[in-house]
């Protein structure tokens, strides 16, 4: 499914973040930003230890903001690694801190003239965050800042199976239809 924001592309596909082709793929990182297991292992693996030794630079990356790295062997130039909260029940700022996660991976993309970027679902994995909230958190804040910078060109949300992509697609036909 795909929905146009002006001159943008908000995009969402079934499929493997560490083989998509645009210009920035995002890791679902963590504060350490040592290689874990879901996203984050799939990309290490894929990509070589490049990324993770560039990566341990930065020392750490606080819940809610974004660093960016080469992307070593993987089709893309930039792995951003944007770290989202544990979910903890959600009353404890979970939705603030994933939005600040997506919104930090955004603005590095503007900082470097990335156009095209991949994002997974964030905090969906290990940190427990239910797919549907954060399928809301995810792709709000992604039509805001679209609508804000008409930057980048292109956002790829990609879903790891059918469940999570079926979400995201009902949560954005209900979002476009209020727009
Ligand atoms: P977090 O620790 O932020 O929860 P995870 O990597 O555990 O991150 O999971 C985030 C989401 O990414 C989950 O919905 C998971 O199913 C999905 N996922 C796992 N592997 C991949 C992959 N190779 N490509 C895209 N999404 C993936």
């Amino acid at each position: 499914m795909q929905v146009k924001m002006g001159n943008c592309v908000l995009e969402l596909i079934k499929g493997d973040i560490t083989q998509q082709d645009t210009e920035a793929i995002v890791n679902a990182a963590n504060e350490e930003l040592v290689p874990g297991g879901g996203v984050d292992g799939a990309i290490h693996r894929a990509g070589g230890p490049s990324i993770a030794e560039e990566a341990r630079r930065y020392g750490r990356c606080p819940t809610g903001s974004a660093v960016i790295t080469g992307a070593g062997n993987l089709k893309a130039k930039y792995v951003i690694h944007a770290v989202g909260p544990i979910w903890r029940g959600g009353n404890h700022g979970e939705a603030e801190l994933l939005a600040s996660a997506y919104r930090s991976a955004l603005n590095l993309c503007l900082e470097k003239d990335i156009n095209s970027v991949a994002f997974p679902s964030i905090s969906t994995g290990a940190y427990g965050y239910p797919m549907k909230e954060a399928a809301k958190v995810a792709l709000s804040t992604v039509i805001s800042f679209l609508k804000e910078h008409q930057k980048p060109k292109l956002v790829r949300m990609v879903l790891f199976g059918e469940e999570a992509y079926k979400t995201y697609e009902k949560v954005l036909k209900e979002l476009a239809a209020k727009e």
